[in-house]
Order: C-alpha cells, then sequence, then structure tokens
C-alpha cells in the first residue's frame, strides 16, 4: 500500500495551490483528480476577471490554472488523473479507497486536504410543474458544452436565477449568436456579482427580472415555451401576473452547493449554512483531526484568489499537523449574530498565535454597516458602505489567542 503524507482530493485551483503549500514546506503530497486534467471548473470559465488579487492580471480560467499547472510540474508532486476518490476510513491513518483504469486500490496517507469544489443545483431540486422535455441545462453543462464542446445548447435562451453562472453564460450565448429573452430571479435582489450584472447583461441589453419565477415547462421532446409569474416578497405568485414566453432553452443558474459526500461519509456534520464542514482557522476539521478543507468545497466563494489562498492555508496547516506542531484543537466557536449568513471559520483554535482570515456574507443587504468585533473586553469596529449577501468579504484579524471572540453586524 502506498503511503503519502498528504492526500489532496481534487485538482482544481484549491487543490493545486494547497498542494504547491505541501511541497514548498516539505512534505509530500499526492494530488487525486477525476477529470483527465488539472484546472477544476476554470477549465470551462473563458472569460477572463481571474487572478486580479493573486496575480495583479484579468487572466481566463485556464490562464490562471496553467500558472499553476506550470510551477506543478517542476515539483515533486505525484498526480493521479481519471481517478475517482470512493470511499475514505480512518484508524489512526486514513485509509483513501480509489477507482481508475489500473482497478480499486487503496492509498494511506496521515492528512487529506478536501478540495472537491462544488457542484449545480439541478431542475431535481427546484420544482417546476410540467413536461420535462430536452433543452433544460444547469448553467455550468451549458457552459462546458459550449467552450469545451464547441456546441451551441439553443437559439433562444431563458435564465432562471441570477448566479453568476448564469450571468456569464447570458453573454457568452449572446456572443455565440443565441438570443438571451431574459434573466428571471425569484428573489427581489441579484443572486450574483454586481460586476456581472452590468458587465453580463447591462452591456448585452438582456433584461433582468426580478420577483419572477418559471411556473410550468411546456414541450414533449424539446422545450416550447415556459410559464413565467411574479412572486411577491414571501415568494407567493402573484395573480394574473402569468406570462408565457416561447423558448427553446432553459438555463438554470440556482445556486452552487459544496461536494461534500465523503465528508458526510466520514461522520463529519455538514454546516447548513455553508453547506460544508466545521473548520477551525487553520481549515481544518472541528471534528477529525488530520482532514483539512478549502476552496468551494468549504463554502462558495466568489473569487478564485480567495480559493487559492484558502487552499495554501489547509497545505501549510496539513504540514503542521504532520510535523506535531500544530497544537491540537482546543476550539472556540466564533458568535455572529442573525445578520451574518455565515462565517468561515465557524471556530477558532485558541491557541493559534497566526493572523486569522474569515470570510463571510451578510444575509441582506445593508447600507452603512458596521461591523462590531468583540475579542474578550476589546471592541474593535469596522464600517462597510454596503454589504449585500451575493458579495463575499473577507476579515483578517491578529492576536486573538485565549480570547473569546463575538461579531456583531448592524
Ligand atoms: C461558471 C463560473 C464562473 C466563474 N467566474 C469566476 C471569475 O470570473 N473570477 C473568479 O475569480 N472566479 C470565478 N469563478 C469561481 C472559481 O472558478 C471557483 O471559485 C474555483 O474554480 C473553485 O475552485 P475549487 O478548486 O474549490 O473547485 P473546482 O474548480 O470545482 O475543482 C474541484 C476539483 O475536484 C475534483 N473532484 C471532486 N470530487 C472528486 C473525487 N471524489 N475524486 C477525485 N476528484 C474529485 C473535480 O473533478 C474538480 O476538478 C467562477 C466559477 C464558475 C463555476
Amino acid at each position: 500500500m502506498k503511503e503519502y503524507e498528504v492526500i489532496i482530493i481534487g485538482g482544481g485551483p484549491a487543490g493545486m495551490a494547497a498542494a504547491l503549500k505541501v511541497n514548498n514546506e516539505g512534505c509530500k503530497a499526492l494530488i487525486i483528480e477525476r477529470e483527465e486534467r488539472l484546472g477544476g471548473i476554470l477549465k470551462q470559465c473563458i472569460h477572463d476577471g481571474f487572478g486580479v488579487l493573486k496575480f495583479n492580471e484579468r487572466l481566463t480560467g485556464p490562464e490562471y490554472a496553467l500558472k499553476y499547472k506550470n510551477i506543478i510540474k517542476n515539483k515533486d508532486i505525484d498526480i493521479l488523473l481519471k481517478t475517482f476518490v470512493i470511499e475514505i476510513k480512518k484508524d489512526k491513518d486514513f485509509h483513501i479507497k480509489i477507482i481508475n483504469e489500473n482497478g480499486i486500490h487503496i492509498l494511506k496517507t496521515k492528512t487529506v486536504i478536501f478540495s472537491t469544489g462544488c457542484r449545480e443545483r439541478t431542475s431535481k431540486q427546484i420544482f417546476i410543474q410540467g413536461e420535462r422535455p430536452a433543452g433544460i441545462y444547469n448553467a455550468g453543462t451549458a457552459q462546458y458544452m459550449t467552450n469545451i464542446m464547441g456546441f451551441m445548447p439553443g437559439k433562444n435562451c431563458i435564465i432562471l436565477g441570477s448566479g453568476d453562472i448564469g450571468l456569464i453564460m447570458a453573454r457568452r450565448l449572446t456572443l455565440e449568436g443565441a438570443k438571451v429573452l431574459g434573466v428571471y430571479e425569484i428573489k427581489d435582489t441579484p443572486s450574483g456579482l454586481t460586476r456581472n450584472i452590468r458587465q453580463c447583461l447591462y452591456d448585452y441589453d438582456i433584461p433582468l427580472y426580478l420577483s419572477h419565477s418559471i411556473t410550468k415547462i411546456f414541450g414533449k421532446e424539446r422545450i416550447e415555451a415556459v410559464e413565467i409569474s411574479k412572486v411577491n416578497k414571501n415568494y407567493e405568485l402573484i395573480e394574473n401576473s402569468k406570462k408565457i414566453i416561447k423558448c427553446d432553452t432553459l438555463i438554470l443558474s440556482v445556486g452552487l452547493i459544496p461536494e461534500n459526500e465523503l465528508l458526510e461519509d466520514l461522520g463529519i456534520t455538514i454546516d447548513k449554512k455553508t453547506n460544508g464542514a466545521f473548520v477551525d482557522n487553520d481549515f481544518m476539521s472541528v471534528e477529525i483531526p488530520g482532514i483539512f478543507i478549502c476552496g468551494n468545497a468549504l463554502h462558495v466563494n466568489d473569487l478564485v484568489d480567495y480559493v487559492s489562498e484558502s487552499g495554501e492555508i489547509a497545505g501549510k496547516k496539513a504540514c503542521e499537523y504532520i510535523k506535531n506542531k500544530k497544537t491540537n484543537n482546543k476550539n472556540t466557536k466564533v458568535d455572529i449574530n442573525e445578520n451574518f449568513l455565515y462565517i468561515v471559520p465557524q471556530y477558532i483554535n485558541e491557541n493559534s498565535n497566526d493572523e486569522i482570515i474569515f470570510y463571510f456574507r451578510s444575509k441582506k443587504r445593508f447600507e452603512n454597516a458596521k461591523l462590531k468585533i468583540f475579542l474578550d473586553d476589546k471592541i474593535v469596529e469596522k464600517n462597510y458602505n454596503k454589504l449585500i449577501p451575493a458579495e463575499m468579504e473577507k476579515l483578517t484579524i491578529k492576536n486573538i489567542k485565549n480570547k473569546k471572540i463575538s461579531m456583531i453586524l448592524e
């Protein structure tokens, strides 16, 4: 049985950043990736906007991934492609069951870094009445078809949900010659980044309809039309607001969910707010030491730069754990008030003297928001002109060793 110090599951930007850090820290890493190339979701994101924070450049997804791949290929990092992790067991070490063209094998490792990314919510998870004809795609699938396979998903498209992938696909399909008839969002605020609303919809005259949803699908073989209705603040349908719109394609952009089945099988509880695990400031699971989680598997990030950053933290901390430099978990929960959608990490290792990076989202829109951070008796205040759930915030706090920490957003 082959043994490693760190096994990284998932070769997207989080996994690649983690592997490089592990290598820099002098430990032996293996990346396991189920696809035939490294790069994760970046491979299909041919628009630019990646790497502004990390490289001070506006790169496309494949360019961002290539920067990492070029460094990795010259390092002593093992990579298993076209290999799926199907099970993990733990005694003193972790035993990782993999399947690939050579069969089923078990690998042994002291630590595991989960960088498995996330997947899209599907049509089965949002209930729409009517038939189930062809022509209904998740935005990421439509993106894969258009950018990797070179196929057009359709000519007259409706987009349901204003998530970033849907917004990016609205622009992409328009550039490829399709007509995007509109983006329909059930909430009264958009789900995607403000910059994507502007650059992907308004710059291309694609209308955005807030407080609207699709209530019925028509068509037997291929989708032919959808019924759209207005909704009130409680998402209840408004009488007499129904409208039928002809289309041949429906694209769903209704949210991403961290891919965490392997963690759940290990008995790790999933935080209902993030859909990821509960971790401390080292991104180590608070339930099973030796498991580190980073990137979109931990919570859905807006920017790939933050994804890479979390991979680096997980990689560094996994090595410290192996070298027994990481003092054992003595965690305290970070208390937050109801105005937070979530905060990551949710716990702080009390013995940690590091500066701590928090990522958080607000539950609703705030103008001139105030964040009060209580460190024992000391209060630090931070002001934000605007906070919206669609945009993640990053917060760095120093000197919190042995302190209780709570935060109030108002
Ligand atoms: C459509 C779209 C547009 C985006 N646009 C931007 C943008 O403009 N700017 C920006 O900064 N960010 C953007 N992002 C965000 C950014 O791409 C993601 O945040 C980032 O790719 C997430 O990285 P990750 O490594 O966590 O996950 P992923 O990139 O999803 O990688 C996870 C990897 O894990 C592998 N894997 C999962 N489970 C297993 C298993 N059991 N065994 C083996 N391998 C496994 C998967 O195959 C995958 O390769 C966009 C994202 C999307 C989806």
